[in-house]
């Protein structure tokens, strides 16, 4: 299958790896170029517990140089989406199948503007990464993928996309739901992601101070009546313990929006708690816990 990867991050690189050493034609496009050149030297270098791997897919910086894909898989973070679609379009022909695993709410709608319901697979993933340098990554955490068409039955053969991912070795579930997984998996980066980026602590620190356990649960309760407005059916109690529940099991991991306030890059804040504020305001929804969260982000993105 000729795969291309919109965004060879950690997470791109990840997959886009994994699929290349399985034999599939991979192409990761990065507007990195120092990261896009080292891999096409010298190979992109993947950090296991038990060893590094070296694989071999090609790398460029743009789709013009790739010609139409059966398969794109876009991991750009998700505040960058639709430019990187815009910028990429060449990949999309008429069969072409368009796949986000990202986080945050909105990708699918993004998406959507350059390429019909039908082919579009959402998703989550439960694995983890990190970029340690230019062609070198960390593979982080492993769990499962879970994939589903968008648009329900009769468009991409998500099955067969299910295949070749399990095939590379990531464990896949195919969902018939599967916006309840990234409404779900919205939930925990509401509570936890912010948070911890704003008091600089570890995820499992949250659950040491009760003020921050009240600031999570309110943050997610918000969260739960939006997700319901929109025609999920998340349950609050259960909601809330899943989100407290994965902080003290991550407890030692720093959120991507911890380490993105670090490193003084932007985070994707817009479409976390910020996807809440817009979502609720579309059903007359108060949101002033994550109204509270997302402005003190953005003054933190703008003093730095
Ligand atoms: P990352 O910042 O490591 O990678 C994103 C890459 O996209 C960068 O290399 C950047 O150069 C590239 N990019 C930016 N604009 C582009 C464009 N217009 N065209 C092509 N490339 C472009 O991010 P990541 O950690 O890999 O995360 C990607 C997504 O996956 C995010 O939504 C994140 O929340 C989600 N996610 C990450 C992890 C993790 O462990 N890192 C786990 C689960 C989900």
């Amino acid at each position: 299958m000729k795969i291309a990867v919109i965004g060879a991050g950690a997470m791109g690189s990840l997959y886009g790896g994994y699929l290349s050493k399985a034999g599939q034609d991979v192409c990761l496009i990065d507007v990195w170029q120092e990261h896009v050149d080292r891999i096409n030297r010298e190979g992109l270098a993947i950090e296991e517990a038990s060893g590094d791997i070296k694989v071999y897919p090609k790398a460029v910086c743009h789709a013009r140089e790739v010609g139409t894909a059966d398969l794109a898989i876009v991991f750009v973070k998700s505040i960058m989406t639709q430019k990187a679609m815009e910028a990429n379009l060449d990949l999309i022909g008429p069969e072409t199948a368009v796949l986000s695993l990202q986080n945050g709410y909105g990708n699918v709608e993004e998406i959507a503007r350059f390429v019909e319901r039908e082919r579009i697979i959402a998703g989550t993933t439960a694995h983890g990464a990190t970029m340690l340098q230019p062609g070198r990554i960390r593979h982080a955490g492993i769990g499962a993928t879970h994939i589903g068409a968008v648009s329900g039955e009769g468009g991409t053969d998500v099955a067969a996309v299910a295949q070749v991912l399990r095939h590379a070795g990531f464990e896949t579930e195919v969902s018939g739901n599967v916006m309840k997984l990234v409404w779900d998996k919205l939930m925990i980066n509401v509570g936890i992601n912010a948070l911890t980026a704003i008091l600089k602590v570890p995820n499992g620190r949250l659950l040491e101070h009760e003020e921050a356990r009240m600031l999570m649960e309110a943050a997610v309760e918000e969260a739960v009546r939006v997700a319901n407005a929109a025609g999920m059916d998340l349950d609050r109690e259960e909601t809330i313990r899943r989100v407290m529940s994965v902080a003290g099991r991550t407890g030692e991991n720093r959120s991507s929006m911890l380490q993105d306030i670090t490193n003084g890059r932007r985070t994707e804040i817009d479409t976390i708690n910020g996807a809440i504020i817009r979502e609720g305001k579309k059903h007359g929804i108060h949101t002033p816990v994550n109204m509270v969260l997302t402005n003190l982000i953005r003054i933190m993105e703008k003093s730095q």
